[in-house]
């Protein structure tokens, strides 16, 4: 049997991973001249996010046989809006480093394949690989071959802006910032590297990559971190959020990003990346159902989306008083401690904003989706 997986990110190498152990080796493409992202930066995967299924890492060591070490564990994260700021504290969640460096979750997972070679300075097309190969996993972090397909439904662009800085940080500690007059209805967030470095990021979500720059410097100025020193700055590319309508066309399956598998409410995919990749790989070699193995992601992926429709319509007066909520005692238990899921969450969440009756637009706006 031949495979071609397109793209060596997250997706791609857990695809390429899953195969070996399944007696196939892939031929794996990608288009840089090495393994990782150009941009290095600090990733957050919260519990929170992942609570229908525990604990991340322990699940993909458990189910996928994938061990992946996280950079830090993450004790305690900061929220601030306007005129409001939460503390919660516990264990919510890890943080990964992504880029070139051997401690790279991309390089964990390359380090992982044994046999398979990764063809580097290989961009391929689609069309050509489906006509050789007797499937094609397309694994490029990109809406491009899903558009073509006529399978991708478009959400909005994320555009992220953001750098490594220099300071006095705490690595267990990331400090989310929302505040409509810089980041509109996305965020910033600082992120430890260690104790003397951090990812600086603001995430604009939704309203394009304008005046990002303007906004950047904004956001530093705000939050009193115009004096952090920049060891660089970077600007990823912007990168579009949909819904795939199927995940399987023929012989090719969509992975990663590529499927749609990043949510519109934080920008956040990686383990729906590195779930989806194993999938694909089961579901070609053991001739599992591949829809029914992904869908359970891209329905996790809307229902957080769906809070994104709500925040689209906020104030700066409603993140202080959706941080009032989160930060009320019997609520962090529940947000933060317990397994209920992210649907449950956020019905519950709406109605303690606005009582039992949401305002007119969300419910429309929740049914348009
Ligand atoms: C700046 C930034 C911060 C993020 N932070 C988080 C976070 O904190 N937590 C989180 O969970 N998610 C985060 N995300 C979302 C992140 O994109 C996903 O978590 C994850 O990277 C998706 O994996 P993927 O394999 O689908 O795509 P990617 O990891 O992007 O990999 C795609 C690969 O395909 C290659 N490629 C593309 N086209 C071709 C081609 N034609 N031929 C060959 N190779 C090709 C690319 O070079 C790349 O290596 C972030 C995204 C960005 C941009």
């Amino acid at each position: 049997m031949k495979i071609a997986i397109i793209g060596a990110g997250l997706s791609g190498l857990a695809c390429a991973s899953e195969c070996e152990k399944l007696n196939v080796l892939p031929d794996i493409f990608e288009r840089g001249d090495t393994i990782g992202w150009p941009w290095p930066t600090v990733t957050l995967e919260l519990g929170l996010l992942s609570r229908n299924i525990g604990n991340p890492i322990q699940y993909i060591r458990e189910n996928f046989n994938l061990s992946v070490k996280p950079h830090n564990q993450l004790k305690t994260i900061i929220m601030k809006s306007p005129n409001n700021e939460i503390k919660i504290e516990g264990d919510l969640g890890y943080s990964f480093v992504r880029g070139k460096g051997v401690a790279a979750i991309d390089q964990q997972l390359h380090n992982v394949l044994n046999r398979t070679v990764v063809h580097v300075n290989r961009p391929a097309s689609l069309t050509e690989m489906a006509k050789k190969y007797d499937y094609v996993v397309v694994a490029t972090g990109k809406d491009t071959e899903a558009a073509e397909l006529g399978l991708w439904e478009d959400h909005g662009q994320i555009s992220v802006i953001g750098g490594l800085a220099i300071g006095s940080f705490d690595p267990q500690l990331s400090t989310i910032y929302f505040n409509t007059d810089y980041a509109g209805t996305g965020y910033a967030r600082v992120t430890p590297y260690s104790t003397t470095m951090a990812t600086v990021e603001l995430y604009v979500i939704g309203q394009g990559p304008f005046e990002l720059e303007k906004r950047f410097s904004k956001f530093l100025r705000t939050e009193g971190l115009e004096n952090l020193e920049f060891m660089f700055k970077n600007m990823p590319p912007v990168f579009q959020t949909g819904k795939v309508k199927r995940f399987k066309e023929g012989n090719i399956l969509l992975v990663g990003r590529a499927a749609g598998l990043t949510d519109r409410l934080l920008g956040v995919g990686g383990l729906s990346a590195i779930m989806s990749g194993v999938y694909a790989a089961r579901s070609i070699i053991q001739g599992l159902d591949y829809e029914e193995l992904v869908k359970p992601l891209q329905d996790h992926v809307e229902n957080m989306s769906a809070f994104r429709n709500i925040m689209e319509n906020f104030t700066n007066d409603d993140y202080d008083k959706l941080l009032t909520l989160l930060g009320a005692p019997g609520i962090k238990q529940l947000v933060y401690n317990t397994k209920l899921n992210f649907s449950d969450l956020f019905g519950y969440i709406i109605k303690k904003l606005y009582g039992e009756q949401p305002p007119l637009n969300l419910t429309e706006r929740r049914e348009g989706y």
